[in-house]
């Protein structure tokens, strides 16, 4: 079982089922809603248990939106309408027993680090060429 939050508590959510790895989007979209970088892994809608009343911001309308919480601002879901909830893994209270598979986007990455732990890094999506970190 997995729970989490946002800063405030105002929202809040619990997800019992297995969770595949979590991906870091780097890409300037994630970077200026999150103010670093995102990192997400998707659930079911059916499987996340929520609480609280998510504010949404449609970042590419008809295709995506950002939920965050309206209160203090907490970015916690990625949607584009597949049915997924690509939940934020800060938002998740510790242990989540998950780790990171990928960077994705790490070609727009903010130039003040560099994500060297391991994993293949992106220059876009899953299919474009991997980059050095
Ligand atoms: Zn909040
Ligand atoms: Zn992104």
């Amino acid at each position: 079982m997995i729970t989490g939050s946002c800063l405030c508590g105002a929202i809040h959510y619990r997800i019992d089922v297995p969770l595949g790895p979590v991906t870091p989007c780097h890409c300037t979209q994630c970077r200026k809603s999150t103010g670093h970088f995102s990192a997400a892994t998707p659930v079911k809608w059916e499987d996340l248990a929520l609480e609280g009343e998510l504010s949404w911001y449609d970042s590419t309308p008809g295709k995506a939106r950002r939920g965050f919480c309206g209160t203090c601002g907490s970015y916690m879901i990625w949607e584009e309408f597949d049915g997924l909830a690509y939940v934020s893994a800060g938002t998740m209270d510790n242990p989540t027993g998950l780790s990171i598979d990928a960077h994705i986007f790490y070609a727009d990455k903010g130039d003040y680090y560099r994500c060297d732990d391991g994993v293949p890094c992106y220059a876009q999506g899953r299919s474009s060429e991997e980059m050095a970190p």
